[in-house]
């Protein structure tokens, strides 16, 4: 057969690209698009299933550990006196986070107004406790959602979310549908169901959870009777590690997925934080994420308590890092590391 000059330009191309460019590079390369997990799930055609499941706990709501049991629907409050619908004290890209979720553009935060802990140490206070914020749709929270990955952020990060979370979802799907692909971010107290995780299993990328203390009394006094609150909070961390493992980041080192844990050193070793990483050490991989935070002040109604009426000392901060290094935790946040490094080095000059 007799090929023309155009039938033999074409063929050259077609042979070469497909040594260029084999197919399987092709395919792989197709297949390197990073894809959170909530679009994996709607591909699967679950996504809506979870929505519903979510939004009927709304009917008699045990979102949280408080398990209020109040119609929301009907517009029945329970004790974080939330509504039906999200209230969001404000949304925009964040830089005050860990490294690996702020990046180079920031982190889209959506900051929930009203709180299931309530601590009377909190630093957002008017948020959350007195509910500061505008109350909107469904639709709404989804068109924030695009607008901060239109912005640049790395992703969409979800401040105080337990209370809202079939919210979320139907946001989150809504979204997708509009093109939203960064991952979410679920910055939560700790203070969760297992049971309501689970329906975040494939949704949630990355969780971010507070380990606020170890010792009940500490929590049912600061934390409005929460007693309960190490056991819960140690159960929704293992959840969390099942879900999505340890902390991965991309190759901008920007976090794609896994758990990254939140301790804030209190004065008088409220926390509890030598308890706190030696049941890290013990209980999840020993390069779990974990930031010992410094930042401790006097918020809210703290100052009515003296054993925590004060911010914390560089001794309590240095006690805390030396524990976690003590206890052989490998994934020490790097600013806590480089504070901890500053300090070390004042004393020994
Ligand atoms: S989310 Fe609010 S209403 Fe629902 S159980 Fe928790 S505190 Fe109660």
């Amino acid at each position: 057969m007799e090929l023309n000059r155009r039938d033999f330009v074409r063929r050259a191309v077609l042979v070469s690209s497909s040594i260029l460019f084999p197919s399987h590079l092709l395919a792989r390369r197709k297949e390197e698009r990073w894809v959170p997990a909530y679009e994996k799930l709607e591909r699967e055609g679950k996504l809506a299933q979870r929505i519903e499941q979510a939004y009927a706990i709304f009917e008699k709501c045990q979102l949280c550990p408080r398990m209020c049991g109040v119609n929301r629907k009907k517009g029945e409050k329970g004790f974080c006196r939330a509504p039906l619908n999200p209230v969001v004290f404000s949304y925009h890209p964040h830089f005050g986070e860990e490294l690996s979720v702020v990046g180079q553009n920031g982190s889209g935060t959506i900051f929930f107004s009203n709180c299931n802990l309530r601590c009377i140490f909190c630093q957002n206070w008017p948020i959350a406790h007195e509910g500061k914020g505008k109350e909107i749709r469904d639709e709404d929270l989804a068109e924030m959602m695009l607008s901060l990955q239109k912005i640049g952020c790395h992703n969409v990060n979800l401040v105080t979310p337990t209370h809202v979370m079939p919210n979320i979802l139907n946001a989150t799907r809504i979204a997708l549908k509009k093109g939203l692909h960064i991952p979410l971010f679920y910055n939560t107290s700790g203070y969760e169901r297992v049971e309501i995780l689970k329906i975040l299993d494939s949704i949630v990328d990355i969780y971010k959870p507070d380990v606020k203390y170890m010792d009940s009394d500490k929590a049912e006094k600061y934390s409005t009777g929460a007693k309960d609150y190490p056991e819960v909070v140690k159960k929704a961390v293992l959840e969390m590690h099942r879900q999505v493992g340890v902390h991965q980041v991309d190759r901008r080192g920007i976090v794609v997925r896994g758990v990254m844990i939140r301790h804030l050193v209190m004065p008088n070793r409220v926390a509890g934080t030598e308890k706190f990483v030696k049941w890290v050490a013990e209980a999840l991989p020993k390069n779990t994420y974990v930031n010992i935070m410094a930042q401790y002040r006097v918020e809210y109604k703290a100052f009515e308590h003296p054993e925590i009426a004060r911010g914390i000392t560089v001794q309590e901060f240095m006690e805390a890092m030396d524990w976690a290094r003590q206890y052989g935790l490998t994934n020490l946040d790097p600013q806590s590391k480089a504070l901890w490094e500053f300090y070390r080095q004042r004393r020994s000059g």
